[in-house]
Formats: structure tokens, sequence, C-alpha cells
């Protein structure tokens, strides 16, 4: 489902590439683990999956990033909505609009889709995220977990086949946590979303991964041709 040929991503005239070269597949189905110490290219490879890098962060990406088969060069984020879904670490600068409701719906503006079944997906969503009873709530007022299941509910009524993550837990308390990891498994277990999550508190999600990409910590990243350590569970 995803897919890297020799990618490799840089930012400026650094030298060494803030990520790669690197080989890797995600196949369909698995939640998918990036973890390795800060400032080893999580983001970065996150952002070459949804097309931020190249499209808008800046970083020059050699090699080939396939996502459900498409090239996400060719493609701008928002042309891949019902292919990869985003969600970052700042639930808060992900919003659009007001409330819940509109939250969810906003994320499938660019699809052109009937209105009934955007009114469907809208309800099958606030189910799946637990989110029924805040539908009509502003954002603002609701707790953390609340807005980071509001955030990933806002990508997945376009029903993106993948879903990315970028340390989704790292601001909510463990009970928060644990709500949003249960989606995600729910999502990966029921309906067969390709999950990719960066994370660095291994302990909370762990349980959950079917498969760890380990990025190579400063020791090894000056390695030429090095590659990371993928791990099946
Ligand atoms: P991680 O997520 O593992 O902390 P990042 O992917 O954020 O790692 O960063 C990898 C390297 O690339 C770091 O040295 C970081 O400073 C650099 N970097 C990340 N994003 C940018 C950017 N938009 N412009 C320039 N340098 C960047
Ligand atoms: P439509 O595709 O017309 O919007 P539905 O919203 O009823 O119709 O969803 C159709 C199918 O999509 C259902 O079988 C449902 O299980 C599945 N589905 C629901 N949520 C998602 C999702 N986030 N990603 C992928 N498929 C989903």
């Amino acid at each position: 489902m995803i897919r890297f040929d020799e990618v490799s991503v840089r930012y400026g005239e650094e030298e060494a590439p803030a990520l790669g070269p690197l080989d890797l597949t995600v196949p369909e189905g698995e939640l998918c683990l990036v973890v390795g110490p800060s400032g080893v290219g999580k983001s970065t490879l996150l952002n070459a999956v949804s097309g931020l890098v190249p499209h808008f962060t800046g970083g020059t990406l050699r090699g080939r990033v396939t996502v459900a088969g498409r090239d996400t060069r060719e493609h701008r984020p928002r042309d891949l909505a019902d292919v990869v879904g985003t969600v970052g670490q700042d639930p808060l600068a992900h919003f659009v609009t007001d409330t819940v409701e509109d939250e969810l719906a906003y994320g499938m503006e660019s699809l052109g889709l009937p209105r009934d079944t955007m009114r469907r997906r809208v309800e099958e969503t606030l189910d799946l995220l637990g989110l029924a009873g805040l539908r009509d709530r502003p954002i603002a007022t609701l707790s953390g977990g609340q807005q980071q299941r509001v955030a990933i509910g806002s990508v997945l009524t376009a029903h993106p086949r993948v879903l990315v993550l970028d340390e989704p837990t790292s601001a909510l308390d463990p009970a928060a946590a644990e709500e949003v990891l249960a989606v995600l498994q729910r999502l990966v277990h029921d309906l067969g979303t390709t999950v990719l999550m960066a994370e660095h508190r291994l302990e909370r999600v762990v349980q959950y991964a079917d498969r760890i990409v380990l990025l190579p910590g400063p020791g090894r990243a000056a390695v030429p041709g090095e590659p990371a350590a993928v791990m099946a569970r």
C-alpha cells in the first residue's frame, strides 16, 4: 500500500540527507510504527507519504514514493484525500471550522460527493470515533483527546486508504491516548485501513503495531546506504 524505492530527502544544501536512502513496503491493512531518536527523519518519512514533501515543506525528494499505486510527486495532497489522510501532532493546528460536525464534513470537500453520501459519512464517522454526542460542540471546548479524534475524523470522511499520524498521542494523558489508539486499531482491523504512525513513546503503542520501522540513530546515520531496520512482529 505504501512503497518507497530508494527514497532520500534533503533540505537545502545539506550534505547528508535528512532521510534515507530508504526502501520500504507497508502492506494494506497494517499498523506500522516509525520509531527512532529525535531528528532522525520520522516526520520527514511521514511527510513523504502524505506528499507534504516535496509539495509543501521544501525538501528535495529523490527516488519514488507510491501510495495505493499513485506517485505522490505527481499529485498534490488535496487531490489525494481519498488515498492518504494526514493528522499532525497538534490537533488545534488542523481545524478550519467551528463545530465537530462541520469539521468532519470539511474533509470531503474536494471529493465532489453527493450530499446524502456526505451526510452518511459524517454519521458513520461520528459513531466510529465515539463523537456522536459532541456533534454540535465548538471544537475549542473539547478535551485534547476529543480534539484529536475530531482531527482524525475530519480526514476519515474521505475514506483514505492510508492514515498518517505524527505522534498523535504525545499531548494526551494515558486514558485519552488509549481511546485514540483503540480507534486506530478498529480502523485497521474492521476497515482494512493502513496506518503509519510516528511515536517516541514506544511503550504506549508497541502492542498495537504489526510492523516497526526503526530509523537508525546518529551513530549509524552517516553510513552510506545503511538500510532502516524493518521488523515485523
Ligand atoms: P524527527 O521527526 O525524527 O524528529 P525530522 O524529520 O523532523 O525528524 O527531521 C530530520 C532532520 O531534518 C532534522 O535535522 C531537521 O532539523 C531537518 N528538517 C526537518 N524538516 C525540515 C524543514 N522543513 N526544513 C529544513 N530542515 C528540516
Ligand atoms: P459511501 O461510500 O457511499 O460513502 P458509506 O459511507 O456507507 O458509503 O460507506 C461504504 C463502506 O465504507 C462501508 O462498507 C463502510 O464499512 C466503509 N467505511 C466506513 N468508514 C470507512 C473509512 N474510514 N475508510 C474506508 N472505508 C470505510
